[in-house]
C-alpha cells in the first residue's frame, strides 16, 4: 500500500518552448516528479491534451490542466492509500469519467500516473525499469536497438508535404553500447558532409535534433545517408528506418508529396521501390490513420519483409489494436504514453502487441522534456525497440543516458538485436 500525502503539478516549458504539464507526487519516501510531453502530428484520436486556448502562449498554456491536478485529482488522492498501479490508474481514469480524458486533460492525469509509479518503484525498493517489469509481468530485460532521427522532415521541420522521420537503425550491432557508437558516429558524419555539400544552414536542427538538408525527397536523404554511414564504417550494421507520419500529407483521398500525388497503391508501390534501393527494416504511418485498405496492402506487400509501425493508426489503444490484428494492417506498434493517458493502458497496449506477436517500438513525443520516464520503461517491458531521436539535444540525449546508466545495472548483451 501507498499513501499519497501531497501533489502539486506546475506548467514548465518543453523542447520547442511550449508549456506543458509537470507533477510532484509525495509519499512518506519523497518527492517524485514526472513531465508530460506533447506530439506536432498527432494522431486525431489520441486522448485529449487540455490546452487553455487563450491569449498566453498562443493558446498553448496547461493551466486548466494544472488546476486539475491541484484541485480535483488532489482532492480525491491525497491522504489515500492505494495497492497498485492499476489501482491508481483506474481510480484516475474515474476521476476524470470520459472515454478520451477529455475531462481533466490526458496530460493532467498522465503527470500524476507517471510520477505515481516513480513513487511506488521506490517504495518498494526497485529500479523504475525493474518495477514497470512488474508490472507488465516482464522478466526479460531488454536494451532497445534504437531508431534515431538524423534527418528531420515534415511538421518537425516546418514544411508540409513531406515524409517526416528519415532513421538510422543499428540492428546488427554486437551490444547495446556499440549501437549507440555506431550512431553518433554516423549521426556525426552525417553532419560533415552535409555542411561540405550544402553549406552551414543544412546542419541546422529539427525538432528532433536530426538535420534539416535541403534536400527534397526522401530516395536522396537515404542517399546521404547511407553514404555517410558507410564513411563511418558501419554499413554492416546499421539498417534504415522511416516515419512518414503520412496523415499530415493525405487528403480528398490522395496523398500529396513533394508536389506530386499519389493513390493509395502508388503510395505502396513508392514504398516497395525505396525498399528494394535501400536496406530498410521499418516504416511507421505509411498510410492515413483511416486508410485501412491502404495499410492491408502495404502490409500485405512489404510485412513479410519488413516492420510496418502504426503511430496515428494506433494511438496506444488496445481497441484500435484490436482492430488492426483482425485487419491484418501493421505488425508493429508504436507506443506513447501521452497518446493514452496512464501508465497501465500503456502497459496493456504493448502487452496486447506482445500477444501478437508484433514488435513494440517505445517512442518519444516531438515536443519532449528532460523526464527520462520512457527508457526505464521500454528496458522494463523488454520492449526491444525505441525511438528517442537524435543523439543531440538534451531532450533528446537524456533518454540516451538513462539507457546507458541501466546498461551498466543490467549489462549491455541484453538487448533487443532479435527482432
Ligand atoms: C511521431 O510521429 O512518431 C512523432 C514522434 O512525432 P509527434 O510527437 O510530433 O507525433
Ligand atoms: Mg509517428
Amino acid at each position: 500500500m501507498l499513501k499519497i500525502t501531497g501533489l502539486k503539478a506546475r506548467q514548465i516549458f518543453d523542447s520547442r518552448g511550449n508549456p506543458t504539464i509537470e507533477c510532484d507526487l509525495k509519499t512518506g519516501k519523497g518527492i517524485f516528479r514526472a513531465a508530460v510531453p506533447s506530439g506536432a502530428s498527432t494522431g486525431t484520436l489520441e486522448a485529449l491534451e487540455l490546452r487553455d486556448k487563450e491569449k498566453d502562449f498562443s493558446g498553448k498554456s496547461v493551466l486548466k490542466a494544472v488546476k486539475n491536478v491541484n484541485e480535483k485529482i488532489s482532492e480525491k488522492i491525497i491522504g489515500q492509500k492505494f495497492d497498485s498501479q492499476k489501482d491508481f490508474d483506474s481510480n484516475l481514469i474515474k476521476i476524470d469519467g470520459t472515454e478520451n480524458k477529455s475531462n481533466l486533460g490526458a496530460n493532467a492525469l498522465l503527470s500524476v500516473s507517471l510520477s505515481f509509479s516513480k513513487a511506488f518503484a521506490a517504495q518498494e525498493e526497485l529500479e523504475l525499469f525493474q518495477f514497470i517489469g512488474k508490472i507488465s509481468d516482464n522478466k526479460n530485460f531488454l536494451l532497445p536497438v534504437p531508431q534515431l532521427n538524423v534527418i528531420n522532415g515534415g511538421k518537425h521541420a516546418g514544411m508540409e508535404n513531406d515524409i517526416q522521420e528519415h532513421m538510422i537503425m543499428p540492428v546488427k550491432s554486437k551490444n547495446f553500447y556499440s549501437a549507440i557508437k555506431a550512431s553518433v558516429e554516423s549521426y556525426h558524419e552525417l553532419k560533415k558532409m552535409l555542411k561540405q555539400k550544402f553549406g552551414a544552414n543544412a546542419i541546422a536542427l529539427g525538432d528532433e535534433g536530426g538535420f534539416v538538408p535541403p534536400i527534397e525527397n526522401t530516395h536522396d536523404r537515404l542517399e546521404i545517408i547511407m553514404k555517410a554511414v558507410q564513411e563511418a564504417g558501419y554499413e554492416k550494421e546499421i539498417l534504415i528506418a522511416l516515419d512518414s507520419a503520412s496523415s499530415e500529407f493525405y487528403s480528398d483521398k490522395k496523398y500529396n508529396l513533394w508536389g506530386k500525388e499519389y493513390s493509395s497503391d502508388e503510395l505502396v508501390d513508392y514504398y516497395a521501390d525505396l525498399a528494394s534501393t535501400f536496406n530498410i527494416f521499418s516504416i511507421e504511418d505509411g498510410m492515413h490513420e483511416e486508410d485501412w485498405n491502404g495499410w492491408q496492402k502495404l502490409n500485405s506487400k512489404l510485412g513479410s519483409k519488413i516492420q510496418i509501425v502504426g503511430d496515428d493508426l494506433l494511438v496506444t489503444n488496445v481497441e484500435r489494436i484490436k482492430t488492426a490484428v483482425q485487419k491484418k494492417a501493421c505488425n508493429a506498434l508504436l507506443l506513447k504514453v501521452n497518446q493514452i493517458g496512464t501508465l497501465t493502458e500503456s502497459v496493456e497496449a504493448a502487452k496486447m502487441a506482445f500477444e501478437n506477436n508484433w514488435n513494440v517500438v517505445q517512442s518519444h513525443r516531438s515536443g519532449e522534456t528532460e523526464d527520462c520516464f520512457i527508457s526505464d520503461m521500454v528496458v522494463g517491458l523488454g520492449a526491444s525497440q525505441s525511438k528517442f531521436g537524435a543523439p543531440a539535444r538534451s531532450d533528446r540525449n537524456a533518454k540516451y543516458n538513462q539507457l546507458l546508466r541501466i546498461m551498466e545495472l543490467i549489462g549491455d548483451k541484453y538487448w533487443g538485436s532479435k527482432i
